[in-house]
């Protein structure tokens, strides 16, 4: 296959709430590290508002022109953002992250969740995958084209849809076979198709089949609430999770807790032709302004954004990015420069310039 000329890409910033303003520009240092010290070319970053802050300035927490400005992009950092705190009449409507997920597509949440060494985690060799469903499933405000699917059609009653179709399934099944066969070749299904047959059920089905297509990866299933069993205990023994949408959001909560600290669990979700990086964490408002937030999960999740381009563009340089990130990561823990949620007294701006200096270190 030809390798296209290595381009300039441009990617979209924005903060969100609550840690977001110290997590998000801690990332975008590291990763313009990254990539210079893996002589990619320099990235070109788009800042866009987003949030509470874009409320006050634009009287939307998702400006209108913040998403035309990404339709032209090649992916974006997206921080966490506080939508139960924001004024009534914008917390009717769906969340910034839930609303970019629908309207791009975005049909794949890849949620890592990996132990560092010397650090306490209460599964230490966990090293796994969660593959997402990200635009259907249970999550009621992404199962319909308008509206939600969730509504009370009397003061007493409360009703929620969940949707299960063919396609959404065999694309996220696929996504999932072949991240596999990139790692150790194991794949769980996670459902609960002993009582929601037709949908969950229908997914386990759906997945089978698509797996006669992958007889070099191993496949298992699980139900849910058997598999949070099986993850605190062996979580080790797992490689690859595929879920539908809530189970899957749930479940990498948990992962990411397991590993160490939610502070450290990336994200990114991606369709065949965008990605959007978001760590799998929300806005901590309780930590907030305090310099003491850890971004790990972001910077990973950028991590996971650069390693998307470089393969997408066929670009080597940013997957090598990508590969110092983590590594680098992985020596500044180790040598005890940690934020407090994992029992270390760095700040966030400190942790991230130590990463920083980490990577051109070893240019
Ligand atoms: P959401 O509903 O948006 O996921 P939440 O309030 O349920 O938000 P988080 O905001 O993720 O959950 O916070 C859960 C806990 O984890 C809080 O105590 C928070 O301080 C902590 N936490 C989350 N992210 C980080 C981080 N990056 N560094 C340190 N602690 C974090």
């Amino acid at each position: 296959m030809p390798t296209a000329e290595p381009r300039t890409h441009r990617l979209g910033v924005l903060l969100g709430d609550g840690i977001g303003p110290e997590i998000v520009p801690a990332a975008v240092e590291v990763l313009d590290a990254a990539v210079a010290t893996a002589g990619a070319k320099p990235l070109d970053w788009v800042p866009l508002p987003v949030g509470a802050a874009a409320i006050e300035s634009h009287g939307s927490a998702l400006p209108p022109a913040s998403l035309e400005a990404l339709e032209e992009l090649d992916g974006w950092l997206l921080g966490p953002h506080d939508s139960a705190a924001y004024p009534a009449e914008h917390r009717a409507q769906l969340n910034p992250s839930g609303f970019l997920r629908k309207h791009f597509e975005l049909f794949a949440n890849i949620r890592p969740a990996k132990a560092f060494e010397g650090v306490q985690a209460i599964t230490p060799g966990i090293d796994l995958v969660i593959v997402r469903e990200n635009t259907e499933g249970f999550y009621a405000d992404r199962s319909t084209y308008r509206g939600t699917g969730e509504y009370m059609p009397t003061a007493d009653v409360a009703i929620a849809m969940g949707i299960f179709t063919r396609p959404a399934i065999e694309r996220i099944a696929r996504e999932a076979f072949e991240l596999a066969r990139t790692r150790r070749r194991h794949l769980t299904v996670v459902h609960k198709a002993n009582v929601l047959r037709m949908t969950t059920g229908f997914f386990l089905d759906i997945c089978r089949e698509v797996g006669a297509e992958y007889p070099d990866v191993e496949l298992d299933d699980f139900h849910i609430d058997a598999m949070t069993a099986h993850l605190v205990r062996r979580a080790a023994a797992f490689d690859v999770i595929v879920t539908e949408n809530m189970f899957g959001d749930i479940l990498s909560d948990l992962t990411g807790e397991l590993a160490g600290s939610l502070g450290i669990a990336g994200s990114l979700n991606a369709s065949h032709t965008r990605a959007m990086a978001q760590a799998a964490h929300g806005s901590a408002p309780d930590i907030a302004g305090q310099n003491v937030a850890n971004p790990i999960a972001v910077i990973r999740s950028g991590a996971m954004l650069l390693s998307w381009l470089g393969t997408r563009h066929a670009d080597p340089a940013l997957q090598q990015a990508a590969t110092l990130v983590e590594a680098a990561l992985a020596t500044t823990v180790e040598s005890g420069t940690r934020t407090p949620d994992l029992r270390g007294t760095a700040t966030t701006s400190d942790f991230a310039a130590a990463v920083a200096a980490t990577i051109t270190a070893g240019r």
